[in-house]
């Protein structure tokens, strides 16, 4: 039997975690994405507060594990600590990132921000991300965004279906040229929608995306559907139905990137 691979939302909370009544059906932790071929994660995309909740969606881990990292902002890090896989002796996980991903993370998994130094975790390697990898049949392709610090978001093309994860990307900038490159035609684009357009005067600079500017990217990049992601942490469920109902007036085909959300590849 051939098994499904799938991409599983874990968590689309951007900046900060947040719970309680108000953030029940998006969910309030922040960033992370399993790639699972059927009940197994082979691969994370993103190492926010959603990454230890995996076992919620009737998943575990396989025993060799990559994580793919869009870059080491708080908000997408925080899981990693808390990964059981991290501190097992007995697999092999790669943590795939900008820049130098085992600099960024030993500096702050390490005391006194948390109990146990990351150096001393025996089966992490960590790799600069270079053009693609491939994981059980797909293929993981990283690409440039326009964020602070330096960012990129990832192509993931599955045995049957494409998808691509924009999470923290500023649009309507030099770079979108960038990334609509690399998201050309893909089946279902994951994008960064953390502001109004009324406020996109005030967050310049910030690196985020308004709604606006996801639904333009899917346009651009003729994605067959959009999920919004990188929630703000202030916007809640009432308001997330907001934003999806002014979303599908421009782009009809639109979802919001909630826990347990599944994208077939
Ligand atoms: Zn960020």
């Amino acid at each position: 039997m051939v098994e499904d691979t799938r991409l599983v939302v874990l968590g689309s909370r951007g900046s900060i975690a947040v719970s309680g009544p108000q953030f029940v059906r998006y969910g309030g932790n922040t960033s992370s994405f399993a790639l699972a071929v059927g009940s197994r994660v082979v691969a994370f995309i993103d190492a926010g507060t959603g990454m230890v909740s995996y076992r919620f969606h009737g998943l575990h881990l396989a025993p060799s594990l990559d994580v793919f990292l869009t870059h080491y902002h708080w908000d997408h890090i925080q899981g990693l600590s808390m990964l059981d896989a991290v501190w097992a002796d007995d697999g092999r996980l790669v943590i795939h990132g900008p820049g130098d991903p085992r600099g960024a993370l030993t500096a702050v998994i390490t005391p006194p921000w948390f109990p146990v130094s990351l150096a001393e975790a025996p089966g992490v390697h960590c790799e600069t991300i270079g053009r693609s990898t491939e994981v059980s049949g797909t293929i993981v392709t990283p690409f440039e965004v326009e964020h602070p610090q330096g960012a990129v978001g990832y192509r993931i093309d599955g045995p049957t279906r494409s998808l691509a994860i924009v999470t923290d990307h500023e649009a309507g900038t030099g770079r979108d040229r960038t990334v609509a490159d690399a998201i050309r035609g893909v089946d279902v684009l994951v994008h960064d929608a953390q502001y109004a357009p009324s406020e996109s005067a005030i967050r310049r600079g910030w690196g985020h995306s308004t709604w606006e500017g996801a639904v333009t990217a899917a346009e651009t990049a003729g994605a067959g559907q959009l999920i919004l992601t990188s929630l703000d942490p202030r916007s809640t469920d009432d308001d997330v139905d907001g934003i999806v109902e002014a979303v599908r007036h421009r782009f009809p085909d639109v979802g919001v990137a909630a826990p347990g959300l599944e994208v077939r590849l």
